[in-house]
């Protein structure tokens, strides 16, 4: 019997020692729950003076129980689960999506180093670059997401990272992920490639299989996916897990299990929820597309968007989340359309079972390459609600818009 199942059975122990010991390893008989428990903890005891050396030497292996901040039993139950989904070696939580962006490149630069983003990128992603790396020595450019050459060109022999996000926050570029992945691993000096998976799920884009060497999720969107919790995820090849682990480890990054349990809860139902994220996306893009007050749609899942070809070559399926852009308007008609909707509601985030709407402006954000805008963009999420009932808040929102032109 080991220290910690012995349950104290001094028949003198006093009060406040049964209330500190007792109950902490109760002795439940029968079967055991579908899901796993959500286990709570800071510390973690160990029997032995070996078994402590030992998981202490293994930190900050994905699957040691050692401290809390690691970690505990729920963790790694989330963090097996989404690696084995997409094909990693390993996966890690962390608190938000952001955090796993940050984790993720400063587990590979130092000061010096050089990292390519896409100009396509999720706003926060650059204004850590910007605002946090920059202080710290290692300098940023952007490339075209669309533009091979362009990305080449820029390419420095410091530079250790090329970031890269498909497809792009707000205006959906698909870039070409096996491409890229080939231009950092033929290069002498070692570059990796980091996608932001977060739009495809570990279902619809198997990155490792692309040659991605880290990806990232805000699990606070489809994975979680009922607009309840923060999570981020890093997952890692062989070959990056360790120094994923060790920056998250120096970084203090903790999880609490309940927002993990909720995202174990989510993800049994990721699937399902996907497929009817995508055929409501298609249907409401449908509908849009034979509307005269929208000029063009941002969903490579179309068979006339620009990056349907390579959507079709490397992914699985489409998530319920897409651009749109409205003929010429006024402001007051786009806030008489945003104001009017029902089922849409009006708010940052995704990946929830509820539609959303909010106005997007790509031109603000861009350094390298024009945002060629026509009108005014949206970005709508489809949620599971049925398609019709969606498509007639749509409808008379349109009404709205165009009785306040
Ligand atoms: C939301 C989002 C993030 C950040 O996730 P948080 O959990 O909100 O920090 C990162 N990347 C993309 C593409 C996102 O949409």
């Amino acid at each position: 019997m080991s220290k910690s199942d012995r349950t104290p059975s001094d028949p003198d122990m006093k009060f406040d020692t049964k209330l500190a010991h007792l109950g902490r390893r109760p002795t439940a008989k029968g079967g055991h729950a579908v899901n796993v428990p959500v286990v709570h903890a800071s510390t973690i005891l160990f029997d032995t003076v070996e078994e402590m050396e030992e998981a202490t030497r293994h930190r900050a292996h994905p699957n040691w129980v050692h401290y809390g901040r690691g970690g505990t039993q729920t963790h790694i139950a989330l963090q097996e689960t989404v690696a084995e989904l997409e094909g990693a070696h390993a996966a890690l939580c962390v608190p938000s999506g952001l955090a796993a962006v940050a984790v993720a490149i400063l587990s590979q630069v130092r000061q010096g180093d050089h990292l390519l983003v896409t100009d396509s990128v999720y706003a926060p992603t650059r204004a850590f670059c910007e605002g946090f790396l920059k202080s710290f020595g290692v300098e940023t450019d952007y490339y075209d997401p669309l533009d091979i050459e362009d990305l080449r060109a820029k390419l420095r022999p410091e530079t250790r990272v090329i970031y890269t996000e498909a497809p792009g926050s707000l205006t959906f570029e698909m870039q070409d992920i096996p491409a890229i992945c080939q231009v950092a691993h033929a290069r002498d000096t070692d570059t990796k490639v980091i996608l932001d998976n977060t739009w495809a799920t570990p279902m619809y884009f198997k990155s490792f299989a692309h040659g991605v060497d880290i990806s990232v999720h805000a699990g606070t969107k489809y994975i979680v996916g009922h607009s309840d919790a923060m999570l981020g995820l890093v997952l890692t090849s062989e070959e990056t897990t360790a120094s994923v682990h060790r920056q998250a480890n120096l970084l203090g990054y903790a999880c609490g299990p309940d927002d993990i349990y909720l995202a174990l809860r989510g993800l049994r139902t990721l699937s399902v929820r996907l497929e009817r994220h995508q055929q409501n996306a298609l249907a409401l893009c449908t509908w849009l597309a034979g509307r005269s007050d929208v000029s063009r749609l941002f969903y490579p899942a179309l068979p006339d968007d620009p990056g349907h070809a390579v959507w079709k070559r490397d992914f699985l399926g489409a998530s319920g989340l897409f651009g749109v852009e409205l003929e010429p308007v006024g402001k007051e008609g786009i806030t008489a359309f945003l104001n009017s909707l029902e089922l849409f509601g009006m708010g940052y985030s995704w990946g929830g079972y509820e539609s959303l709407a909010i106005p997007t402006h790509p031109e603000d954000y861009r350094t390298v390459t024009r945002w060629e805008g026509h009108g005014p963009t949206l970005r709508l999420h489809a949620g599971l609600e049925d398609p019709d009932d969606l498509i007639r808040d749509l409808e008379q929102a349109f009404g709205q818009l165009n009785a306040a032109k």
